[in-house]
């Protein structure tokens, strides 16, 4: 087989800054070790994140230009609705400026205090949504999406049995509405495949619950079904994400992520006195119903985005860059979340620094090493992202310590990633030199964003 190239030409660039380790060491002590405090010019390759990072095509771009700005029923609108429609088949289709917007009108309407909201694993910002609201967000991950040695095709599946007992014992008036995220970020960036989607579908028919998805990555779960579940091999990847939405009854979305563009997100539903309702919170808090928080040129865009996401060239070059990255480091021993999900590399961080305990921060310990040794920004999701305290005020950790090497789509090309091997390799090499890290400051909620930390001597 050939080597699976880049499926587009660049014709527009953006220049990379250069720095040495020695200025690198001084913008990280100044940034409080903490790699969202650095100026993105101070870094070389970015991949704190694939969130709103894409680059957007020539055809998105003459979008931008040819987007109708009216206030009211704008031409982009009806584009942007069309397409949303086409992939969710949902009624009703909010705009909204990103995915958290969308995620806090819903659960300002469906949550609150005393509910409960399950999902196979709550992404930090629904979680946090879900809590602000009063209401507790809990996790019903598979017991495989466990085990980041593991490997399996669908890590991101709910735990069916346990939704179904949870269901029961947490009484159904108490549940406004079941979620699920594919593909799981937090867990890894791993699937969920389309039994576990319709079984999700049958438990929530049983007890009269509506089911949403957090659809952010709904191509790249598809690309996975596809690849991986058999009776999908031959369907095209727009029939598979029309199935995975004809068993929800709504939906939130990050246009950031699956939808190639910087800015945007929707909030669908089926049932239109849900929909009064959310509307009513969006001309609040975001703005009329036909561009919610958005510029008619972003709505355009994402019509535009949405298209070019589902194109199996893309989603091939997509999955398999992330997959290169993976086996080029587990070939050099470094522990990944395997098999490696979509979006993002993940570093298993107490395999790969043992000697740092989770209240000290393994991950975070990585995430800095990284940005030293080659400028790479990558991001701990763990300890410091959902860390929490017992009673006493003793630091109990998550499941998992990762760092997450997430790839934005179409900016980066073989040879970035190769760079990026080859850095993660050296700091492996390293590993004993790390230390831990420890709180200087932390905000009460959402602190990774603005935690300053000091080294542990
Ligand atoms: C990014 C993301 C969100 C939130 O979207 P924003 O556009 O960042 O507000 C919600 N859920 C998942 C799974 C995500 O990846």
């Amino acid at each position: 087989m050939k080597t699976i190239i880049e499926p587009f030409k660049i014709k527009s660039v953006e220049p990379i800054r250069f720095t040495t380790k020695e200025e690198r060491t001084e913008i990280l002590k100044e940034a409080g070790y903490n790699p969202f405090l650095i100026h993105g010019d101070d870094v070389i390759i970015d991949l704190l994140t694939d969130s709103g990072t894409s680059a957007m095509s020539a055809k998105q771009w003459a979008g931008i230009m040819d987007g109708d700005e009216s206030y009211a029923g704008s031409r982009s609108f009806y584009r942007f609705e069309k397409a949303v429609k086409e992939i969710t088949g949902d009624k009703i289709i909010i705009p909204t400026h990103q995915g958290r917007a969308a995620e806090k009108i819903l659960f300002t309407i469906l949550g609150g205090k005393g509910k409960v909201i399950p999902n196979n694993t709550h992404f930090d910002t629904t979680r946090a949504n879900v809590e602000f609201s009063g209401a507790e967000a809990v996790d019903l991950l598979c017991e495989v999406g466990k085990h980041p040695e593991q490997r399996a095709d669908f890590k991101g599946n709910m735990d069916i049995e346990k939704l179904d007992k949870f269901i029961q014992e947490t009484g159904v008036e108490n549940i406004p509405v079941v979620m699920i995220t594919i593909t799981n970020n937090s867990g890894g960036g791993q699937p969920v495949s389309m039994q576990n989607i319709r079984d999700t579908k049958e438990i929530c028919k049983k007890y009269g619950l509506p089911l949403f998805i957090d659809a952010c990555r709904f191509s790249e779960n598809a690309y996975f079904i596809k690849k991986r579940e058999p009776g999908y091999e031959n369907k095209t990847i727009k029939e598979i994400c029309q199935e995975i939405f004809s068993y929800a009854d709504g939906s939130t979305m990050s246009a950031k992520k699956d939808a190639l563009v910087n800015i945007g997100g929707w909030l669908s539903v089926n049932d239109e006195e849900l929909a009064t309702q959310f509307r009513n919170l969006l001309i609040v808090t975001e703005g009329f119903p036909t561009y919610g928080g958005l510029a008619g040129r972003d709505l355009e865009a994402i019509a535009q985005g949405l298209e070019e996401i589902m194109e199996e060239s893309y989603l091939q070059y997509r999955i398999r860059s992330t997959e290169y990255l993976g086996e080029k480091i587990v070939a050099a021993g470094v522990p990944i979340i395997e098999p490696p999900g979509g979006h993002a590399i993940y570093i298993d961080a107490k395999r790969f620094l043992p000697s740092v305990p989770p209240h000290q921060f393994p991950g975070q310990a990585i995430a800095c090493e990284l940005y030293i040794e080659g400028g790479v920004r990558g991001v701990e999701i763990g300890s410091v992202m959902f860390g929490k305290y017992d009673k006493a005020g003793k630091p109990v950790a998550p499941s998992m310590e990762l760092v997450r090497l997430a790839i934005p789509r179409r900016v980066y090309t073989q040879s970035h990633i190769d760079y990026v091997a080859e850095v993660i390799i050296e700091v492996f090499k390293n590993r004993e030199k790390l230390s831990g890290y420890e709180f200087t400051y932390a905000a009460p909620i959402l602190r990774h964003f603005t935690a300053r930390f000091k080294p542990v001597d």
